[in-house]
């Protein structure tokens, strides 16, 4: 095994335990077909309320079974930055928000230490409905739900996005890597090359590993230098 491969499994490991699955007995990671085209048609969508309206009570997945209450995301629809992650999880679920959790508290505070607050910026994920233990969503289900994520970015024009985590790096920018090598440099969008993207890891990890979050906030002073370089 090179030091390479060995980097990038011991990052599927990672996140395979950061979604509370048994390493060693865990289920492959299926190739994901995560920025193709997708079956669902874009209607001319204004606003976010255009797009929520969209979504409705969505059931184009499976996810939609065992969720409480889509997350639809949160925050200024006028904002510079959005901070998108992979899924909701128990609290989310509850209460319809993003980040709302152990974790939501964490990026509460990087978004703080950046000189910003909750209100200044916008929120979301992949996948708007918890999959069921935390797992990983399916390329199947990001799929599905990939469509209305894309249309709010196109409805609030972010100068920046912050991909939280693997699923989110991966999905966003169409690139099969592991998280050690997407993070830390600029991006765009799979779709679109005009929006800057910095990969990072998610707040869940650094709940579990907290020396690494030096290293988001390594990330995060890039994506500040940037913006304002920008400006
Ligand atoms: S995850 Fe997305 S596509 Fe699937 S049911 Fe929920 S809102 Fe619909």
């Amino acid at each position: 095994m090179t030091d390479n491969t060995e980097t990038m499994m011991g990052e599927y490991m990672a996140l395979w335990e950061e979604h509370g699955i048994e390493v060693g007995s865990s289920p492959r990671r299926k190739k994901s077909s995560k920025t193709k085209n997708t079956k669902t048609e874009t209607p001319k969508l204004n606003s976010l309320s255009d797009v929520a309206q969209w979504l409705g009570d969505c059931k184009r997945c499976g996810l939609c079974k065992e969720r409480n209450k889509i997350v639809f995301g949160s925050g200024n629809p006028k904002t510079k930055i959005m901070f998108i992650g992979e899924g909701p999880g128990a609290e989310e679920d509850k209460t319809g928000l993003p980040f709302v959790g152990r974790a939501g508290a964490l990026l509460t505070k990087i978004i703080e230490a950046m000189s910003l607050n909750r209100d200044e910026v916008y929120i979301a994920n992949i996948v708007k409905c918890r999959p069921p233990s935390n797992r990983v969503p399916t390329p199947e289900e990001i799929e599905s739900c990939l469509p209305f994520l894309k249309a709010q970015i196109e409805v609030v024009r972010p100068k920046m996005i912050v991909a939280l985590g693997l699923t989110a790096a991966s999905t966003l920018t169409g690139q099969d890597s592991a998280m050690s090598l997407l993070r830390g440099r600029f991006h765009t969008l799979a779709w679109d090359d005009s929006v800057p993207l910095m990969a990072t890891y998610h707040p869940a990890y650094l709940l579990r590993n907290p020396s690494a979050k030096k290293i988001v906030w390594d990330d995060m002073k890039l994506v500040l230098k940037k913006m304002k370089a920008n400006q």
